[in-house]
């Protein structure tokens, strides 16, 4: 038996990194999971490599979730081929990184559109089904961004702002049987922050032992971590968990 047997989980962005870590998670706890991303061709690629258990799927949907006809479908889909939904993970993010003087009104824009308007469009359609069925799980990306960091105010402030989104859909959904969480990495090995070693000019490897120095743990995270902890939060084991920001970061507010 596994916590997540006959359970939908839908993950946006889970066509790698974090994401994929915790479709990949979910599966192996008997869960059939759709990772709805950009990326026709690699999220249906991904969706292939997903370990599912005997009699659960896994389905790659492309969808970008910051428009909502697109959401809408994808939802939509999600309950036709997998049988319902019962776990929402919003997952997708991007970066566009800039000191306050040189940052676009795009690279604002963008971020607080697959952040927080992402994560709001798929509650929305999600909580539909969640109330209708008095049962549902929202969990929710933040990051220790959130707490600060230099060159970052766009997602710094998205950030926080899932943290506000989680506490108030906690108390708004909690009367209807859903949980909504939020955990909040630090640094986790995924294309994001080889891509942020890459556009500082450093080499990744050698970025990565910097911040696992500077770690009190003295190592940087894996998605498989933030997975562990997102599979007890989306699980009944949680229920009276509701409204938190978990910080999943190896004891680093950085
Ligand atoms: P990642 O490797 O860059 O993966 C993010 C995925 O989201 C990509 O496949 C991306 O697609 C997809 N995506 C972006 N915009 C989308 C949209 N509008 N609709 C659908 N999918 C979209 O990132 P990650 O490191 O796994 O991060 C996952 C989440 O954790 C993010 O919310 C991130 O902010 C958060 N986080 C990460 C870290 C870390 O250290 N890695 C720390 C704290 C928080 P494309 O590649 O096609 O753009």
């Amino acid at each position: 038996m596994g916590r997540y047997d006959g359970r939908v989980a839908v993950i946006t962005g889970g066509g790698r990194g974090i994401g994929f870590g915790i479709a990949a998670r979910l599966a192996e706890e008997g869960a059939s999971v759709a990772l709805v991303d950009l990326d026709e061709a690699a999220v249906t690629e991904a969706a292939g490599r997903v370990p599912v258990r005997d009699g659960a799927k896994a389905v790659g949907i492309a969808a970008d979730i910051s428009a909502a006809e697109a959401v809408e479908r994808a939802v939509g889909r999600v309950v036709e081929e997998l049988g319902g939904v019962h776990v929402l993970v919003n997952n997708a993010g991007i970066t566009r990184d800039n000191l306050l003087h040189k940052m676009s009104e795009d690279d604002w824009d963008l971020v607080m559109g697959v952040h927080l308007k992402g994560a709001f469009l798929m509650a929305r359609e999600a909580q539909r089904h969640f109330v209708k069925q008095r049962y549902g799980k929202i969990l929710t990306l933040s990051s220790t961004a959130a707490l600060s960091s230099r060159g970052q105010v766009n997602y710094s402030t998205a950030k926080m702002g899932v943290q506000g989104f989680t506490r108030t859909l906690g108390v708004e959904l909690g009367p209807f049987g859903v949980n909504v969480n939020a955990i909040a990495p630090g640094f986790i090995t995924t294309e994001m922050t080889d891509g942020a070693a890459r556009r500082l000019g450093r080499d990744v490897e050698e970025f990565r032992r910097a911040r696992a120095e500077v770690t009190p743990v003295r190592r940087v995270g894996s998605p498989a971590d933030v997975a562990a902890a997102a599979a007890f939060l989306c699980s009944d084991e949680a229920s009276y968990i509701t409204g938190q920001t978990l910080y999943v970061d190896g004891g680093a507010r950085l």
